[in-house]
């Protein structure tokens, strides 16, 4: 079992691949421990994580279905047990579906957007907030580590252009991560906690061609004022300065990382 960490405890959910990746390998650099979370790519999780170790860093994988309640709650016990106390979260997993009118949109669907995009999300944020609080007494349900923290909720430049003929539901849930980000924020801000979020734009990565449509970033590039797709590191930067001290004042923002999209 890895030794319990002296370096602040970061969870990146999603955190083998893209801008979960990305976000995971600056972190290790800036000096986080960072536990991987991921769902099904063991094999990427557990490459990056041999990187981030091969550069001096410290980071574990740790696969659980965000979606799932039982292994969110795992996933974060893994975590307290094998990191130490949990500083920050970066709410990033998330899933887009093939294009589709919303007329078209079946149950299965909506469902796995939602449950993913959405209640992983709040569970994950749940699961953070028991821990990071410094408020002791009846709202303290965790293990009472109480040293403050930060949660940055990865959502999209999607909740404000709403993604006509493409996923409006995947906008939409992006637009409940928004409201929860705002929501949350004002309400454990007095626990030491500071909530942001990040909006992304057309960043390249595999989510395009998991939604059937790999030259997305390309093809809408044009719509784009800076007229190119962005990095996940770019976004991974934005990240990882709404998590730092450096961004001590900033709570209840949406910060869009998206070219001026
Ligand atoms: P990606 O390359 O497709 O990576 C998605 C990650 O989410 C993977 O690590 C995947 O795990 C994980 N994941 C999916 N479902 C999960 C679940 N149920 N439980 C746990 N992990 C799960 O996507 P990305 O582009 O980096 O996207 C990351 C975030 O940025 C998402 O929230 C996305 O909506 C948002 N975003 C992306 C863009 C863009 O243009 N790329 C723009 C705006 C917002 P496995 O590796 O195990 O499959």
């Amino acid at each position: 079992m890895t030794p319990i960490s002296d370096h602040p405890v970061l969870l990146v959910t999603g955190g083998g691949r893209g801008i979960g990746a990305a976000t995971a390998r600056l972190a290790a650099q800036r000096g986080y421990a960072v536990a991987v979370n991921y769902a099904h790519n063991a094999s990427a999780a557990e490459q990056l994580v041999a990187d981030i170790r091969a550069d001096g860093g410290q980071a574990i994988a740790l696969q659980a279905d965000i979606a799932d309640e039982a292994q969110v709650l795992r996933l974060f016990a893994a975590v307290d047990i094998q990191l130490g106390p949990l500083q920050a979260l970066v709410n990033n997993a998330g899933v887009v579906a093939p294009p589709a009118r919303v007329e078209a949109m079946d149950l299965a669907r909506l469902q796995r957007m939602f449950n993913i995009n959405v209640i992983g999300c709040f569970l994950c944020a749940r699961e953070a907030v028991r821990r990071m609080g410094t408020r002791q007494g009846e709202r303290n349900f965790g293990a009472g580590y109480g040293r403050g923290g930060a949660i940055v909720n990865v959502s999209s430049a999607a909740s404000r252009l709403g993604s006509p003929d493409q996923y409006v539901d995947y906008a939409a849930a992006k637009g409940a991560i928004d409201s929860m980000t705002l929501g949350l924020a004002k309400e454990v801000a007095l626990d030491g906690i500071r909530v942001n979020a990040v909006r992304p734009g057309l960043i390249e990565t595999d989510i395009h061609a998991s939604g059937g449509l790999p030259d997305r970033v390309r093809d809408l590039s044009s719509s784009v004022p800076l007229q190119r797709g962005g990095s996940a590191l770019e976004v991974a930067h934005a990240i990882l300065w709404l998590l730092s001290a450096e961004a001590s004042y900033t709570t209840a923002a949406l910060l869009d990382v998206s070219g001026g999209r």
